[in-house]
Parts: C-alpha cells; sequence; structure tokens
C-alpha cells in the first residue's frame, strides 16, 4: 500500500506535492486507481489526494467556453444544469457506471485513464475539447486528442487542472451500447455534435479502438445535406447511410491474408460491431437532428 497520503487544500501544494515526491500519483475518486492497486498492478510510493482542492470542483465560462475543473464528478454532470449546456457530456456521464462510480467518478480521472471504453472521452473528441495541464515546469494547453492519442501525453509531475470545451447551444447527442442489461463498459459509443455557426456535424466512435475515431468524411458528407438555414431535418435514408459510412470508416475490413488488393472476408464479429456502430451512429443523427 501506498506510505504516504498527502491531502493538500490547494492547486500550488499539489503540484508541489507532486514535485516533492515523483513517484507519488494523484487520486481523484479513485475508482480506477483503486482497483488497480487492490488487484496489485499498482504499487504507488504515495497518494497525492484531490479531493480538496477547491479549484479543480466546478466549471466556469470563459469566452464561449465552459472551463470544467477535472475533479468534476460524473454525478455533478449528469445534472440538468449542466446538461442544458454541454448535452453530449452530461448524457455520457448519466451512462458511466453505476451510481456509486458516477459519484465518486472524476472527468479528470476518465481522461487520464484513457480507458477505450471511457464514456466521456468521444465527447470530448467530438467537441474538439482541450486539457489544461500544471507542472513544475508551468501551465500549457493540448487538444484532448493529443493527450489520448500519446501525441502529447502527460508529463512526470503534471495534473490536469481543467478541460476546456466549447460552446455550441446546438444538440448533442451521446448513445453506447453495452454487452449487459443495465450499467456497463461501452462495447460502441458514438457522440454526434451540431455546430451550427460553422456548419458542422461532428462524430466520434468510442470503444472500438484505443481511443476515439472521427470520421472526417461521413462528418463532411453528412453536413453538406443539411439545410442549415432551415429546419435541419434529413431523410432516414440519409441518416441510415451516414450510420453505415460511420461503421465502415471506423472499423475497417481486415487486410487480406494472400497480401492482394481486395479486403479479407469480415468475421461476424466484425459484421456486428459495424452493424452496432451503423445503428447508434443513425440514431444519435436522427435525435440531434430531431
Ligand atoms: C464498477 C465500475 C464501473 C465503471 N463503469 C464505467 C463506465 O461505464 N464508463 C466509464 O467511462 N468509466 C467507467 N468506470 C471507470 C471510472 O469510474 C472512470 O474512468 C472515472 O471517471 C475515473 O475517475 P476517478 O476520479 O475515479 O479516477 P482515479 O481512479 O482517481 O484516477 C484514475 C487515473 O487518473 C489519474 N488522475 C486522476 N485525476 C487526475 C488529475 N486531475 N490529474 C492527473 N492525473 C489524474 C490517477 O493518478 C489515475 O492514474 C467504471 C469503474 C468501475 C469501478
Amino acid at each position: 500500500m501506498a506510505r504516504t497520503v498527502t491531502l493538500p487544500a490547494s492547486l500550488d501544494e499539489a503540484v508541489a506535492a507532486l514535485s516533492a515526491m515523483p513517484a507519488a500519483v494523484p487520486v481523484a475518486g479513485g475508482t480506477d486507481l483503486m482497483a488497480s492497486v487492490n488487484s496489485g498492478l499498482l504499487r504507488p510510493a504515495g497518494l497525492i489526494g484531490l479531493g480538496r482542492v477547491n479549484e479543480l470542483r466546478g466549471w466556469q465560462y470563459q469566452d464561449g467556453h465552459a472551463l470544467l475543473g477535472a475533479c468534476l464528478t460524473h454525478a455533478r454532470m449528469g445534472r440538468p444544469d449542466f446538461a442544458a449546456l454541454i448535452p453530449g457530456l452530461a448524457a455520457a456521464a448519466r451512462a458511466a457506471g453505476p451510481p456509486q462510480v458516477r459519484n465518486a467518478g472524476t472527468l479528470g480521472g476518465n481522461i487520464v485513464t484513457a480507458a477505450p471504453t471511457g464514456d466521456a472521452l468521444p465527447v470530448l473528441a467530438a467537441l474538439e475539447a482541450t486539457v489544461l495541464l500544471l507542472g513544475p515546469e508551468g501551465a500549457r494547453e493540448v487538444p484532448v486528442s493529443h493527450l489520448l492519442t500519446g501525441m502529447d501525453p502527460l508529463r512526470p509531475g503534471e495534473l490536469l487542472t481543467h478541460v476546456r470545451v466549447p460552446l455550441l447551444h446546438a444538440p448533442q447527442t451521446f448513445l453506447k451500447a453495452t454487452g449487459r442489461t443495465g450499467p456497463g463498459r461501452a462495447t460502441a459509443s458514438v457522440c454526434v455534435v451540431l455546430d451550427p455557426a460553422r456548419r458542422g456535424v461532428r462524430c466520434a466512435v468510442g470503444a472500438v479502438a484505443p481511443m476515439p475515431l472521427r470520421p472526417l468524411e461521413a462528418e463532411a458528407w453528412v453536413a453538406s445535406l443539411v439545410d442549415w438555414d432551415g429546419e435541419r431535418k434529413l431523410d432516414p435514408e440519409a441518416c441510415t447511410a451516414f450510420g453505415e459510412y460511420v461503421a465502415e470508416a471506423c472499423i475497417p475490413a481486415p487486410a487480406p491474408d494472400d497480401g492482394s488488393a481486395e479486403s479479407g472476408t469480415l468475421s461476424a464479429a466484425v459484421v456486428h460491431l459495424r452493424r452496432t456502430v451503423a445503428a447508434l451512429a443513425r440514431r444519435a443523427l436522427g435525435r440531434a437532428l430531431a
């Protein structure tokens, strides 16, 4: 078990504690971290609890964006006032595990764990959110996608302090499929975000790859069909075609066995996953445009 537990009362104290003990790990809700400790996968030299750092809770408005504290819990993000602000993230938060997990688990922990099944991740990818990081060498801001792909990872001693999300004032949907009834990890998830100011439809697919995937061509194609100055309605056939476009883009056919240009036969698992993603994307788009 950890040899020391530090409970800083401010962000500066938390960064100082982490700098003083680089082998220690920050803990927010502990729903991911303690599972690793309990299973023996992780033996941290120390724990730095973030629960008393008020700067990491709540959110504020800044230049058309919301600046979300890393320690916002899923339960808090699922409430109606938050849903009015960022409906996609609220829907993902409501779907993230059973109530005990939603009460403790945080946005920052979801991002830093970066599990493929992290429900907040496709939403943040579709929203093109950025994360604010603070460490011994100062503050920096990186796109969440760079953090998730490992292009720009968290550096030693750095804390994720906030997530900057653009406020789009338009419908956003998040849907997830699980392999069981009741709360469960996603086998696939889809977020669709409308961006009327840029006449854009943004979509991200979660759980089918190590990080959320953006089907950019499908997004551009469907955005060109939407009547942005009118009712913003689409034929059901166009929604179905969008779903299939997204699924094929995010779940490619396996490479052929013989090295020829022809793609190999799809396994039953791939066919099933494509159908699931296509249905989620079709419904998510239909609901966003409804
Ligand atoms: C039973 C169960 C069901 C679950 N179901 C779901 C689900 O359906 N969907 C889903 O998305 N997740 C699910 N989870 C996973 C988990 O609840 C989430 O990923 C949660 O958001 C993690 O947040 P946390 O605050 O508990 O993170 P912690 O466990 O406290 O930390 C996780 C990691 O992030 C680091 N960290 C935390 N905060 C910071 C910070 N501010 N700066 C730097 N590093 C930080 C920690 O050091 C650790 O490495 C489930 C977990 C359990 C146990």
